[in-house]
């Protein structure tokens, strides 16, 4: 069994389509072991983007991941980590196959609805990012 990290976006937040994203890895026999609504202030951003810094959109990133809370998810399954990329398709939405997450829900490259770990180190780190001990289910 794996754990990987899925934030539900603002565009995802405030267009009030968790339910429908969230069903979509319940429906795949995944568990939910943590749920929390955060605000993200830069640091915790310039962290987890930390692949992004440089790059000149990284400022509207910035914007966009603060222009409301988002939904950090932790969810448990076998193989879960590439299973829930699979499930959301590549990252810019235009790109991704009808189907997924964001073939189906997002708008661009940045509107995208989700984040998904994208391997077991990333998982590790981010379950660590997002949540405190305790707040996982047992
Ligand atoms: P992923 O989220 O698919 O793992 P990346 O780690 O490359 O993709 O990028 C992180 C996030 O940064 C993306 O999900 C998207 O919101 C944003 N992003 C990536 N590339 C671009 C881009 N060229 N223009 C605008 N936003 C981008």
């Amino acid at each position: 069994m794996e754990k990987t990290v899925v934030l539900l976006k603002p565009d995802c937040v405030q267009k009030k389509i968790m339910g429908e994203v969230i069903k979509r890895f319940e429906d795949q026999g995944f568990q939910v072991i943590g749920c929390k609504m955060m605000r993200l202030d830069e640091a915790i951003l310039r962290d987890h983007y930390s692949h992004l810094t440089e790059f000149p959109f990284f400022s509207e990133i910035l914007g966009f991941m603060q222009s409301s809370p988002i939904l950090a998810i932790a969810l448990e399954g076998e193989a879960i980590i590439q299973k829930v990329r699979d499930l959301i398709g590549p990252t810019d939405s235009t790109a991704a196959a009808k189907g997924t997450v964001r073939g189906d829900l997002g708008e661009d490259k940045m509107r995208n609805v989700v984040h998904a770990s994208d391997a077991p180190e990333a998982a590790e780190a981010e379950l660590k990012r997002f949540f405190d001990a305790g707040e996982l289910m047992a």
